[in-house]
Order: structure tokens, then sequence, then C-alpha cells
């Protein structure tokens, strides 16, 4: 029987390594807040990082090996939570920054849960629904002993879905013993333990931020224009809800399967999300050719950040914003709203710093979609289901919570938004660990 195997780069292809821009901002935070050495020890690192391999039958009947991960950063302030994302780039050093950045997200949060962050390297593109199915499945059979309600709770991510959570959930349910724990694992569909507004939950969070720093910068939305990086659940809502409050999205972009590449969506008088999503594939991709008719300038994909706008919202993946792109980015703008993970990089940071540009980081305005996952997991335990109306609600609250606790630090310190961000959430997880006798 053919086997083919695939191998675990430790970094992507370009040589960037998002563990160590991860450890770079942590160290950076872990000296103004003056951390112990044992404490910096412990939080630079995951406590635990698993690897293992997923045997699978594939359609035409021959096995292939893939590889999977599950890292739990911290679990101080309550057990881990992260996404699996299915990507064929994925290397450990990616899952170790997404699990180091849970752990800040949900403590900035203030959720009562830690960090982690699986993966399989995959690309579902490639894949049959059946062949997905068997990967979600052996990936659960070899972490399940590590994972469960009060242990470490997956979620999805890049390429995966509902539909991926509910094979999991599926899977553990028949590891154990046939226990329905639906807390396993959030994203779930709504119907099957899911949470209404979870869909919509990071891209409105991310609004419902963004609508507090056009507030605080005396900026009037419905004169504000945005360019947005990715087209994909994140990418939508976000675009959604900024329409709705009266901004408008002049482009977006996406990543084309077919040309191994990626283009923008521009639009001067504003994109149509119903007719853009109408020519949208499930993987976030838009049709070029049917997006030309409907009148879009088709534009390579890192035009996105060129564009006179006041906000960007970069919302695909990491490291978008570079030392090498930054200075494409038009002086009109004020804001840059991080969506995806990860994507802007320290030296990128550093010089929008120094233009006056407010750089909202990722762990906190993207925050959304794990809040909603913890209102999940609640309701999963009261085995009681709020309104779609209820679980907004609660999460704008949430979301304009931490964010005021972070721009009161950043006014207060004369800090910028991210290291007052970064400091809340080191400063709550390290006081954990010295609650719990760690360090
Ligand atoms: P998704 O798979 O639904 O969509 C990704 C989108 O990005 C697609 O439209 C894809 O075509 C586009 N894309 C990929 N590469 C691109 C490139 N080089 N240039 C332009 N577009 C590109 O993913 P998502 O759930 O929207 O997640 C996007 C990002 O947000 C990821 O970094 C993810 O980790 C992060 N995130 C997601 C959630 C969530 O709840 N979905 C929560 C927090 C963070």
């Amino acid at each position: 029987m053919a086997s083919k195997t695939m191998t675990v780069p430790k970094t992507t292809k370009e040589g960037f390594n998002p563990f160590k821009m991860a450890q770079q901002q942590f160290d950076r935070i872990a000296d103004k807040l003056g951390l112990d050495e044992p404490t910096r020890e412990l939080l630079r690192n995951p406590l635990r990082e698993y690897h293992f391999q997923i045997p699978i039958r594939m359609d035409d009947g021959t096995m292939k090996i893939f590889h999977g991960f599950r890292v739990q950063h911290n679990d101080a302030r309550g057990p881990c939570k992260g996404g699996i994302r299915f990507h064929p780039q994925e290397t450990i050093d990616t899952v170790n920054a997404l699990a180091m950045w849970m752990t800040w997200k949900c403590s900035v949060a203030d959720i009562p849960l830690g960090g982690g962050k699986g993966g399989v390297i995959c690309d579902p593109h490639n894949l049959s629904e059946k062949e997905q199915e068997r990967i979600c499945r052996g990936w659960v059979r070899q972490i399940a002993r590590d994972i469960g309600p009060y242990q470490d709770v997956p979620a999805p991510d890049v390429m995966t879905s509902s539909q991926h959570m509910i094979w999991i959930m599926d899977e553990f349910q028949t590891l154990s013993h046939g226990e329905f724990q639906p807390g396993v694992i959030t994203g779930k569909p709504v119907g099957l333990g899911g949470s209404r507004g979870r869909t919509e939950a990071t891209g409105y969070g991310l609004i419902y931020i963004l609508r507090e720093v056009l507030k605080e910068m005396k900026m009037d939305v419905t004169k504000t224009t945005a360019s947005v990086q990715g087209f994909g659940n994140v990418a939508r809502y976000a675009a959604e809800l900024y329409s709705q409050y009266g901004g408008k999205v002049v482009a977006v972009s996406c990543w084309d399967q077919n040309d191994a590449t990626s283009y923008g969506f521009y639009k001067k008088n504003g994109v149509n999300l119903e007719e853009l999503l109408k020519i949208t594939d499930r993987f976030g991709t838009i049709d070029k050719d049917k997006a030309q008719k409907l009148g879009y300038q088709v534009t390579p994909g890192d035009e996105w950040l060129t564009h006179d706008v006041d906000i960007l919202i970069p919302a695909a993946l990491e490291n978008s914003i570079t030392a090498e792109n930054v200075g494409k980015i038009s002086p009109k703008v004020k804001i840059v709203i991080c969506g995806a993970n990860g994507p802007v990089t320290p030296e990128a940071e550093d010089a929008l710093d120094k233009r006056g540009v407010t750089v909202i980081p990722d762990f906190l305005a993207n925050a959304g979609g794990v809040v909603c996952s913890y209102f999940e997991q609640v309701q999963n335990n009261q085995n009681y289901y709020w309104t779609k109306e209820e679980v907004l609600g609660k999460l704008d609250n949430k979301m304009t919570d931490a964010f005021y606790h972070v721009w009161d630090l950043a006014q207060r310190k004369k800090v910028r938004i991210s290291d007052a961000a970064y400091m809340i959430a080191i400063n709550r997880v390290a006081e954990a660990c010295k609650m719990r006798g760690w360090v």
C-alpha cells in the first residue's frame, strides 16, 4: 500500500518565525512589568506541546500520514482554549505563537480560560469531505486524553468549520463511553450545542471596538473608509457591521487557490458585500472574472494596504504588514485594527507608531470569537440557550469593557495600545501563576 508522509518544518518557507515574534513581544512587556526570571521562563514557553501522526485511508485506497499538533500554552486562569487550523504550511512555531496569543487574548478579554492551539498540516482544497472527516476523527483519537471541557477546548480556525467541530465532538463522545460532552469543543452548529451569534462574533467584536476607538479619536464612522485583507469569516462580518454603522469598505481581498496568488477587489464608491458573497466560494475566494463584470477593479493582492482609507483591517493571515511593505500604507490611514492573528510585525508596528497610526492589536480586536466560545461553553454547562440578541449584547459589553481597560491604561501610562493590552493580559496570567504557587 502506498504511503505519503509530510515533514514538519520549524519555520515558514520565508524563514519568518511567528513564535520568535511572539516571544519578542512578550520579552518587551516582561521588561516593562519587571517580571522575575521564573515567571518569564514559564510564560515565554508553552506548558505542553503535543505532536502526533494521523494515518488516514484516502478515498483512492492509499494511506497517507498527516502531522497533527496541539499546544497548551498556559492554563493558570482556566482550561486552554484555541482553534484547530488545517493549513498546508502549518508549522509548530506558528501553533506555538498562536497558543501564546490565545493566553493573552483570553486574559485581556477577562474570560476564565487559558491559551491553546492546534493544527494539521493538510490542504482541505485537495481533500474530500470524507477524508477531512477522517482527519478530524484521527486528530481527536490522538489527543482525546489531553483535551476536554475542563482541560482544553478546541474551536474552528483557518479552513476548519462547525462541521469539523461536530466530527470531533462525536468522536470524543465515542471515546468517552458515549457521554455527551458538548463543552469539549466550541464553534458547533446552533441546535447541536452551538451558540447563536458565533459566526458573527469575531468580525462584530472587532467592530464594537472600532466603534469605541473612533469615538475616542473623535472620528465620525459615517465619514470613514476602510480596506480589508481577506474575505472569510472575520473579514466578512467585520465589513458587514462596519457598513451597518455607516462606514464604507472600498476594498477586500482573497487568496486564489487556482492561481496560487492573492487578489484585491476595489470599488471607489464602496463594495457591495451581498453581491460579492454570491460569487465567493466556501474558502472565501472571490471569482475575479465575475467581480470584474460587476465593475470591481481586480488588483494584485498586496494593494489592499495602499488605498487612501482611514482604516485598514488585516483579516486574512499572519505577517501581512511588515517592515518591507509598511511604507506603502497611505498617509491617510489613522487606524489599523487587526482581525487576523499576528498580521503586523513588531518592526511594522514601530513604524506605524512613529507615524501616529493607532494600531489595535489582534488579541484584543479579534477576541470576540473566543468570548462567544466562552458563552457557548456557559450555555452548554447550563443546557440553556440564549437568543442571538442576548449573545451579541453580552459580547458588545465584554468587548467594550476590555477595550476601555486597555485604552485607559494606555492613556495613563502613555504607552501604545498593544503595550497596554499586553501589560494587562500578561499581568493577569502572571498573578494567577503566582497565586497557584507555580512560580
Ligand atoms: P477564513 O478561512 O474564513 O478566511 C480567510 C480569508 O483570507 C479567505 O477569504 C482567504 O481567501 C483570505 N486569504 C488567505 N490568504 C490571503 C492573502 N495572502 N491575501 C489576501 N487574502 C488572503 O478564515 P477566518 O476565520 O476569517 O480567519 C482569518 C484570520 O483571523 C486568521 O488569522 C485567524 O487565525 C484569525 N481569527 C479567526 C477567528 C474566527 O473566529 N474565525 C477568531 C480569531 C482570529
